[in-house]
């Protein structure tokens, strides 16, 4: 069955613009710096629009429960919609940003319904950052990172589909395979994962299979680093490592990954000796990227960004000579300030404050300055790190303590009761409320990637025949598809998951096509 979108439309304005003489604001990203933004300009005389690729707010700190069962995508991701709904003053529209004109002062977004033209008085940019594979895109195959809620259901499926498979395999050492999983980079989200992981298979799992023994998995944590949690200092990186360790995880420092397939990891140690990992499942939890929309930014600014791609920003978070152009979160680079929720949270709000005081005639506040409320991470039930000022804790003090703080910045009532419903069930009890997986999780992301690469090689060679020089969208697109078709991946990875995760007689007609594919 095709994918089918509708046929682009001419560039439309936005719907908001017709409507208001007030000054325009528009927000790029409903993440955390967009959402506070937004939320803050709720009683200034201000028309708000926000522009997102996706329709909704996603709480980033908790997709590690996503992904583990513990959690459903719900409550970690409220439609904004329904968040703004009693904000009169905000407009919410779907669409992924594909150009800003500084100058013009207008952004334009593409939905499957077209292109939109949004023109804005005041701009605040926080489109966040993605994963970094360090140069190793090919990687994200088979080590899908965790940013998403795509990437948070697939991971899902592929865990728990981990143990299904090891269930039912002959082979000693293909269940080993299965039975094995690598998270790569020992930083919070690496960390919470791969306690996670182990919960799972020592605690939650222990009862449910008849022919695998699950407390038998190996799961371990690969840095290139000598520490986990380094930004934790000393003590409580020691600390985490040690309680990761009595929980049953393998910590591997200074171990650099130079290969992901869809059998294992290639390692470098210290020493310089290469070794591989067989395994089936794994996860990549190392690296960020900035938004590509620094980067035009910043050409066309004169601003500079840094090796993660993130805009360096006046210490009033404005674009250098736009003063116009709020740029926050995890896109912006200020005194090394971290890419954290209260980074996002606090600059939103300042952008906000600042567009209200100019409103008002006022001065402009002070330079923006980061409250730091320290920083927590989970290592298993009960057991947690907090850095907050000079207090150091490890242990439950520490857990009780993240607890409540999720709690309290989880939107919405109805999300806030019912995660405490189901952390009692997972923490309290041993079951998880959300394991439920589909097979279309685990391909759809390779199958649509492999149709994006052929779709743009088949425009490129259109534009070919017809003697038109080929745009750089598909000459990019096109290598990159051909890339995949050459190597090990593409069809075969998609041929290969469907058969480990899928079932095999329930084939896809896209995937049957895509196998007779001339290139594959
Ligand atoms: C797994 C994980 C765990 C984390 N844990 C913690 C934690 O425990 N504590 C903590 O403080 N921080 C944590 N963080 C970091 C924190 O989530 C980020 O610092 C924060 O989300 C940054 O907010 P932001 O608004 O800059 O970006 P985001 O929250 O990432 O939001 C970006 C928004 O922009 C939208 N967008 C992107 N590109 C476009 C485009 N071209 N067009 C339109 N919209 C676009 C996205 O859809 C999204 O809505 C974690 C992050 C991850 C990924």
């Amino acid at each position: 069955m095709a994918v089918e979108t509708p046929a682009p439309s001419p560039a439309t304005p936005s719907p908001v613009d017709r409507e208001s003489s007030r000054h325009r604001v528009v927000v790029i990203g409903s993440g955390f710096g967009g959402l506070w933004a937004t939320q803050a300009l709720a009683k200034a005389p201000v028309e708000v629009t926000m522009i997102s690729g996706t329709s909704h707010h996603l709480f980033q700190p908790l997709l590690y429960q996503v992904a583990t069962g513990v959690l459903s995508e719900g409550e970690v991701a409220p439609a904004t919609r329904e968040v703004l709904k009693r904000q009169k003053n905000a407009t919410v529209l779907l669409g992924r940003v594909t150009d800003i004109d500084i100058n013009a002062k207008r952004v334009t977004s593409v939905s499957p319904m077209g292109t939109t033209v949004t023109p804005y008085d005041s701009l605040i940019v926080a489109a966040g950052a993605g994963q970094s594979y360090f140069g190793n895109d090919q990687f994200s195959e088979w080590a899908p990172g965790m940013k998403s809620i795509d990437d948070a259901l697939e991971l899902r499926g592929r865990i728990f589909g981990s143990f299904e498979l090891a269930e039912l395999s002959e082979d000693p050492e293909e269940r080993d395979e299965w039975l094995t999983f690598v998270v790569v980079g020992a930083g919070p989200t690496g960390v919470e994962m791969a306690g996670q992981i182990s919960e799972l298979a020592h605690r939650t799992l222990r009862r449910d299979f008849r022919r695998i023994d699950t407390t038998k998995a190996k799961i371990i944590l690969l840095d290139a680093a000598p520490a986990v949690l380094p930004t934790f200092g000393d003590k409580l990186s020691s600390a985490a490592k040690r309680q990761l360790e009595n929980i049953g995880v393998d910590v591997e420092l200074n171990a650099k990954v130079v290969g992901v397939d869809n059998y294992g990891v290639d390692i470098i140690d210290a020493d310089g000796n290469q070794r591989r990992i067989r395994s089936r499942c794994k996860v990549w939890a190392a690296g960020v990227s900035a938004s590509p929309l620094g980067k035009q930014l910043a050409e066309q600014s004169g601003a500079e960004i840094d090796r993660a791609g993130r805009v360096m920003v006046n210490p009033d978070l404005t674009l250098p000579g736009h003063s116009e152009v709020f740029v926050i979160g995890d896109l912006m680079a200020l005194d090394k300030l971290p890419g954290v929720a209260q980074v996002a949270m606090q600059g939103g709000k300042y952008a906000a404050r600042q567009i209200e005081r100019r409103l008002r005639g006022e001065p402009p506040d002070e330079p923006f300055k980061y409250f730091d409320k320290g920083s927590m991470a989970t290592i298993s039930r009960f057991h947690a790190v907090a850095s907050i000022g000079k207090i150091n804790l490890a242990g439950f003090v520490a857990w009780l303590m993240w607890l409540a703080v999720h709690v309290m910045y989880l939107i919405g009532f109805k999300n806030r009761l019912t995660t405490m419903l189901h952390w009692a069930v997972s923490f309290i009890f041993r079951g998880r409320s959300q394991r439920t997986t589909t097979r279309q999780q685990i391909v759809a992301r390779t199958l649509m990637a492999r149709l994006e690469a052929e779709q743009a090689q088949k425009q490129a060679q259109q534009e070919e025949e017809v003697g038109t020089e080929p745009s750089p969208a598909a000459v990019g697109s096109a290598a990159a598809g051909e890339a995949k078709s050459q190597s090990k991946s593409g069809t075969d990875s998609v041929d290969q998951l469907t058969a480990a995760y899928g079932e095999k007689e329930a084939e896809t007609d896209e995937t049957a096509r895509l196998k007779e594919a001339p290139d594959s």
